[in-house]
């Protein structure tokens, strides 16, 4: 969804029009030119915490854009230009390898339970055999699927239902997890359950932004859960930002909660500093 909002601001005739176009093509030039030094490209991660425990369960690789002169550039700015310039596919490749190296590295460090979850693209789904890369890069790196999931949204499943049906049966059948991203935001969310399988959905972050003051945003909160439960899917929280949100899911008994009440996304280095310390130590 907010991938979407990046590309409304564009669509939408402002003053500010003209600058925008002249960003786009600012970003794409300059996308053009990091393809051939993806080092200016990291991800970050951002932990999945199992409520009951307090336990770090894994994480969501987010990718920055560490550009030479303008700072770090967020997906919002750039995934989009990266789709439709097709530059996703190599970027996408990239985040694949990257992610499977990183896991490779940490193992030792991490339980083997520990995962983490990639975000994929609708080209990515529908142009590229991502299956495959997935399969290749897990043999690569000697992971093993339970390692990776992966994270799609309903706009990305709309272009081509049965194109992205096939993709993500293949991508299930090497044994990786594929969840539903943003859940609830799109125009069809219960429809998409129906069509395809998932091992889990993600509440979208606008649903739990308002938990303390929204009865609505509770019953719906509350409604999610339990239908992934008799639906035997997990469930996750993205987005949460205080106590009383964590305490609200926790007693609905969500399982699994993300957001910046736990921790921002960071660097791979600060990532296993805070979390894999002890791990190390012992
Ligand atoms: P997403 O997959 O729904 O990721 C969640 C976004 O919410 C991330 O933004 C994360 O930093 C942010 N977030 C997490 N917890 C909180 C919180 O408590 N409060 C607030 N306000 N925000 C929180 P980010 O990293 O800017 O990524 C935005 C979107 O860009 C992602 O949404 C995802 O759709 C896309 N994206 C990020 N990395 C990749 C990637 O490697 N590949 C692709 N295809 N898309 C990506
Ligand atoms: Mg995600
Ligand atoms: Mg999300
Ligand atoms: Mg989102």
């Amino acid at each position: 969804a907010a991938k979407d909002e990046g590309k409304r601001t564009y669509s939408h005739f402002s003053p500010e029009m003209s600058l925008h176009l002249k960003n786009i093509a600012d970003v794409e030039r300059d996308l053009r030119k990091a393809q051939n030094n993806l080092d200016q490209f990291e991800l970050l991660y951002q932990p999945f915490i199992e409520k009951g425990t307090g336990k770090i369960i894994g994480a969501e690789a987010l990718l920055r854009w560490n550009h030479p002169s303008k700072g770090v550039i967020s997906p919002h700015v750039f995934i989009g230009i990266a789709e439709t310039t097709g530059l996703i596919l190599p970027m996408g490749e990239w985040i694949i390898n990257k992610v499977c190296q990183q896991l490779a590295n940490w193992q030792g460090v991490t339980s083997p339970a520990f995962y983490v979850a990639v975000n994929l693209s609708a080209k990515q789904i529908h142009r590229q055999d991502v299956a495959t890369i997935l399969q290749e890069k897990i043999q690569q790196f000697s992971i093993s699927p339970q390692q990776i999931h992966v994270e799609v949204t309903e706009s990305l499943l709309m272009k081509d239902e049965n194109k992205a049906k096939k993709t993500i049966d293949a991508i299930r059948d090497i044994g990786i997890q594929v969840w539903l991203d943003d859940f609830g935001t799109g125009y069809s969310s219960l429809s998409y359950l129906r069509k395809f399988q998932f091992d889990g959905v993600k509440i979208d972050r606008s649903f739990v932004r308002d938990i303390d003051d929204d009865a609505h945003d509770r019953a719906l909160c509350t409604a999610i859960i339990s239908m992934a439960k008799n639906m035997n899917m997990q469930v996750v929280a993205e987005g949460i930002e205080t106590k009383t949100q964590a305490e609200f899911l926790i007693e609905k008994k969500c399982c699994i909660g993300q957001g910046y009440y736990y921790s921002k996304p960071i660097s791979a280095e600060a990532f296993a500093a805070s979390f894999f310390q002890r791990k190390k130590l012992a």
